[in-house]
């Protein structure tokens, strides 16, 4: 790969068939990284062993094939090293780092004493972490850990991360006030989603990040974790949301939002992209294209800030 290529990346979680809004901001991560000369890279995020299946996976990429979402690097084909369940072994080492630092302690808390104890996030309903756990004495350690495993926490500065987004400017939260020591390792053993994909950014060189705005707000974390781990972090660029025509978010639950809906009613790649492409003001017309065809209409200006509402019927 050349020197100072852009690398963007498709992120899907294999736990359910993508939706609508995930094809949308796949949409725009392809756009974003193409109409710079750039690369995609295919990770599957199947870090939650209950809910992740390995045909959702291949559903994921059947579903980005036909829209003409194409990766450079990664998926099924790229190997298992381009599906997080196989990478708990460089997670774990990234923990060591941290751990050496001084930064993790173990945390018992149950979920009711979380609820109990942390406060909520104004902006999103988040917890945020009281820090319980945060100075228990050694002996009391030894005597939880006989009763059950811990989670680990990352101990977090009062400090305000600021950085700039691709598409909603400057953003900043407070690290101890908004959004508290952050699990790095859940208590049965899986690893976080916020280590996980840093971890993965950052080792499979990925140099722009385009997402759904919902992880705004993970951000300032992720980035506080570069900085940890010595990465140098990517540009990050979110996305409005998709919502259904009631207003609501889209749930991978909910068939009516899925590409089979939408081919059973007979549309075709290129009409689904068209339409995409219209409600992220790429378009002027929902009209069907290629994502090929959209690259020379692309820029981040014309796509609207607020979530953007499903029409009746798509
Ligand atoms: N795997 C996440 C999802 O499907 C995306 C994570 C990310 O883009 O950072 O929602």
């Amino acid at each position: 790969m050349k020197q100072g290529t852009v690398i963007g990346r498709f992120a899907p979680s294999p736990s359910g068939r993508l939706h609508l809004g995930n094809l949308f901001c796949s949409l725009l991560a392809w756009l974003s990284a193409k109409a710079k000369g750039g690369e995609i890279v295919l990770r599957i995020e199947d870090l939650d062993r209950e809910r992740s299946r390995r045909e959702y996976a291949r559903q994921a990429e059947a579903d980005l094939a036909f829209l003409g979402l194409t990766w450079d690097k990664g998926g099924e084909q790229g190997g298992a090293e381009y599906f997080q369940s196989n990478r708990s072994e460089f997670y774990e080492e990234l923990l060591a780092r941290l751990r050496e630092q001084g930064l993790l302690y173990p945390c018992f808390c149950t979920r009711a004493e979380l609820h109990a104890a942390s406060a909520p996030h104004a902006s999103d309903g988040e917890l945020v972490y009281s820090g319980k756990c945060r100075k228990l004495p050694p002996a009391e350690v030894k005597r939880l850990s006989e009763g059950r495993s811990p989670a680990l926490r990352l101990r977090v500065p009062e400090e305000t991360i600021t950085f700039q987004d691709g598409h909603y400017g400057k953003f900043s939260q407070n690290l101890e006030k908004d959004c508290g020591d952050f699990i790095l390792r859940r208590s049965d053993g899986g690893f976080a989603y916020q280590l996980a994909v840093v971890a993965d950014d950052a080792a499979m060189g990925i140099t722009e990040v385009v997402r759904g705005r919902d992880l705004l707000s993970s951000t300032p974390r992720q980035l506080y974790l570069y900085r940890l781990l010595g990465f140098s972090p990517p540009e990050f660029t979110h996305t409005p949301l998709l919502l259904g025509p009631d207003g609501r978010r889209l749930s991978k639950r909910d068939r009516d939002n899925s590409l089979d809906a939408l081919r059973e009613q007979g549309l075709s790649g290129e009409e689904i992209i068209g339409r995409l492409a219209f409600l992220a003001g790429i378009l002027d017309k929902p009209e069907p294209a290629s994502p090929k065809e959209l690259i020379p209409l692309f820029s981040w200006d014309k796509v609207p800030r607020e979530d953007i509402r499903l029409p009746e019927g798509f």
